[in-house]
């Protein structure tokens, strides 16, 4: 049953539009589909979706609407202007309506006990970018499921125990990495990341 949810979720997430015209500086790739369908059976098969999603730099918003295809009610928040307009365009092709809010994550203020998705950027331009998307799922988040780069457990383990939160999983995956930028050379990158569940204890 999950496994043909999954298949069809992934299918349906791939007509999605990507990002138009990308920022290197805001590290904006779009996360496979494929890995987003896998992140929302496991959050559904853990903790439910009864909590409200929190999507920390929702881009071009395929998680946040995953989520509200599973059933779930979502808001994305987004420091680019462009990113959202495509996210509004992809929720209506979609058919779902999640919120989406253009604001810098440093600035969300939420009261409630909300599950944080994310896939921050990587900190490969700048390191440790993902330093305050991290520290505000750590604000407003009862579990988090977020998307880091390969080794990247020491960051997390040591902000977490520091916030009183723990690690459950940790998920390792390769993942293709569409071509976004003029500079990269082939049309495909492998990469290896991490998704993390993390909860306040
Ligand atoms: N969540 C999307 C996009 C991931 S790329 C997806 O999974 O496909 C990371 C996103 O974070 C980009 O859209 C980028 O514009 C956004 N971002 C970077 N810094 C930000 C900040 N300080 N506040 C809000 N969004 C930010």
């Amino acid at each position: 049953m999950i496994m043909r949810f999954k298949k069809k979720l992934s299918i349906e997430l791939e007509g999605l539009k990507g990002f138009r015209n990308p920022k290197i500086e805001l590290e904006q790739y779009v996360t496979p589909p494929s890995l987003v369908a896998e992140i929302v059976s496991n959050a559904c098969l853990i903790d439910g979706l009864d909590r409200k999603i929190i999507d920390l730099g929702c881009g071009t918003g395929i998680l946040s609407i995953a989520f509200e295809l599973a059933g779930a009610e979502s808001v994305g928040f987004e420091i680019d202007r462009d990113a959202l307009e495509v996210a509004r365009q992809n929720s209506r092709m979609a058919g779902v309506n999640p919120d989406f809010v253009l604001s810098d994550v440093r600035d969300v203020k939420l009261k409630g006990r909300f599950m944080v998705v994310m896939n921050p950027p990587f900190g490969i331009h700048r390191k440790h970018a993902d330093r305050p998307f991290l520290e505000k799922a750590l604000n407003i988040g009862e579990v988090i499921y977020t998307i880091h780069s390969a080794g990247s457990e020491k960051f997390v383990r040591s902000e977490c125990t520091r916030k009183n939160f723990a690690i459950t999983h940790i998920w390792r995956y390769i993942i293709p990495l569409k071509r976004t930028y003029e500079f990269h050379e082939k049309d495909f990158k492998q990469i290896a990341v991490e998704v993390y569940r993390i909860e306040r204890r």
